[in-house]
This record gives C-alpha cells, structure tokens and sequence, in this order.
C-alpha cells in the first residue's frame, strides 16, 4: 500500500535478519531474477478456450497460489487441452473453439484443487492473523462452505504518497545486500538493440503529471530491475524507461495505479535467462 516501498529493498533488508544473516554469511551472490505471481486462482480463472485457441498454465491462473505450485497444474491443464483438441481435430468440421477443453477441466482433479484453496489468499486481505486463522479453516474443511471471497485489483491497492511514509532504505553492503543494476546482471538479460520498447506507455505524459504527484511515482521503486526513474533535464521532470533491464516479472502492468504501462513481448525472444534457478 506504500508507494515509497521497494519491495527489492525491503528483501534486501530481510536478508540483514539476525535469524536470516546466520543462513547468508560467507556465501556468494549467485543468481538474480523476479517474477509477480499470477495470484487470482480459482475465481479469476478466464473462459479457457476461443475460436482458434486455449489458455493453458500461468497465463489462465491455474497457480494453485497458497501453495505457490504451478508446474503440475501447467502440465495437467496442457494435457487436458491435448485431450480435447486431439479428438477436436480428428472431427474437423466448421467448429473453431475447443469448448471440450472447458468441460474435460471442470471434470478434473485440477478443477477440485484450485476450488479447494481459493479463499486462502483473499482471506489475508482482513489482515495477517485472520488469514492464518481463516487458512487453517479452509483448509480442515472450510472450503466446502459455499462462500467465495473476491480478489481485490492490487493496482487500487496504493496509498497516495501524501499519506504515506517515506522509507529511506541503507545502502547495499555489496557483500551482503546489493544494489538493483549489479544484480540485473546476473539475470542474464539481453534484449535484441535497436528494438522499439516493450514497454508501452497509453499515455506518456501520465507518469510525470499523474503518478508522480499523486503516487511519488512508485515504477522507480516497484520494477525490481531499475528500469523505470524520473529525471530532471534542464529543469523538467522526465520519466525514463530502460526496458533493455527488463526481467519480465510483469509486476509493472499489474501495479502501476494509472494502469497506463503495457507490457509487451519483445522482439527476437529476448528477455532473461535463468540458467541456475
Ligand atoms: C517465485 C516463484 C516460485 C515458484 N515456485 C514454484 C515451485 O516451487 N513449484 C511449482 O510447481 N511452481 C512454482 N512456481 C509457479 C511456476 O513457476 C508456474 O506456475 C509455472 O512455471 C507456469 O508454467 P507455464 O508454462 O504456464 O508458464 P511459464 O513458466 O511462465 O512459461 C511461459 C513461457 O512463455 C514464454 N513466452 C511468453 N510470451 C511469449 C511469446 N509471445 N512468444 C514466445 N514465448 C513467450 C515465456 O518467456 C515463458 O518462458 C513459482 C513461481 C514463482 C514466480
Ligand atoms: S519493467 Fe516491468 S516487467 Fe520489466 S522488470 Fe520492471 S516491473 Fe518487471
């Protein structure tokens, strides 16, 4: 909810924990990289099928989130999709959507487990405790109740920056903590040069007469990758994107408050490359 937060920083600061630092010192940075998890579930599940295609994984919310695993329901759900679409495409015919798909998924063990969890999450938004209680409630049983709490849009979620504290983070030790562009290094990202920005701004002039008064605007401090900042040239604020940073994590087009940022794919299959993670 603070705009002023970092959520790289604030890892950074997790680190410096008594109970955490004992696990770290003497050992090596290694690898960097982020990604926003794709946290809706059950109740913001998309249709899954149109003419000429299906949603399968991640990208339709199949993250069984309390959990955070998602390799086996990527796997299940593609699979389901191959079920249908093989006999789909045997029959040939006029019919350009797969709807089998839909029905072959809420017939599934995939279907049971996203409905079993899915007011896990939205539980925490009543606070910490009351998630962990509810948690537990839903977990011996609760979730055969037939309530479902609603997602809330976590680009609504940010406070303005006039009521809100500002966090002034320490520096990076660099053996312990470090900073965003050295550890954007070893994230192995490289972006094909000369290519138009990925990044997409609806209206570009919303950052700096829009998000910065209202929000100090927080893309310097979300995108954990440095790519966006605000300058100053020649007296005049500007606002900077170094999309050729870019990890991919997506938090930007889910985040910013103005829902003015789109996110795009690259040209030439660009993008970070996360050989030890
Ligand atoms: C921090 C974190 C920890 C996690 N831990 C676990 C765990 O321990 N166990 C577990 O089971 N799950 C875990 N998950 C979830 C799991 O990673 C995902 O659910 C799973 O990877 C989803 O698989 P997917 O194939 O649907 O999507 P992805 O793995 O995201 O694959 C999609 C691929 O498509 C590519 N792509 C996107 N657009 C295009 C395009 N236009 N053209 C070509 N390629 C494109 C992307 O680069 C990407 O490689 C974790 C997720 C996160 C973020
Ligand atoms: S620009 Fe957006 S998608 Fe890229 S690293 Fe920053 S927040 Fe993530």
């Amino acid at each position: 909810k603070n705009p002023y937060l970092s959520p790289f920083n604030e890892m950074q600061r997790f680190k410096t924990h008594p109970a955490i630092k004992a696990y770290l010192e003497g050992g090596r940075r290694v690898a960097y990289g982020a990604r926003a998890l794709v946290e809706g579930g059950f109740q913001s599940q998309p249709k899954l099928t149109f003419p000429g295609g299906v949603l399968i994984g991640d990208t339709a919310g199949f993250l069984n989130v309390p959990k955070i695993k998602g390799n086996h329901m990527a796997m299940k759900s593609g699979m389901l999709a191959a079920e249908a679409l093989a006999p789909f495409l045997q029959a040939g015919g006029e019919a350009r959507e797969c709807v089998a798909y839909q029905t072959g998924y809420e017939n599934s063990w995939a279907y049971k487990e996203l409905y079993k969890v899915r007011n896990i999450r939205p539980g925490f938004n009543w606070g910490l405790l009351f998630g962990i209680i509810h948690a537990g409630f839903q977990t011996i049983g609760g979730w055969m109740l037939p309530y479902t709490l609603k997602n809330h849009a976590d680009y609504k979620q940010l406070n303005k920056a006039k009521d809100s504290v500002k966090i002034d983070y320490p520096k990076p030790d660099g053996v312990l903590t470090f900073d965003r562009l050295t550890s954007v290094q070893l994230s192995n990202t490289m972006h094909e040069e000369d290519q138009p920005s990925h990044l997409k701004l609806k209206d570009p002039s919303i950052p700096v007469s829009v998000n910065l008064p209202e929000w100090a605007e927080p893309a310097q401090r979300y995108c954990p990758a440095a790519v966006y900042e605000i300058v100053e040239e020649m007296g005049a604020k500007k606002f900077v994107i170094n999309a050729q940073n870019c990890v991919h994590c997506k938090t930007c087009d889910i985040k910013d408050p103005s829902q003015n940022i789109d996110w795009t794919v690259p040209q030439g299959g660009g993008g970070p490359n996360y050989p030890n993670m």
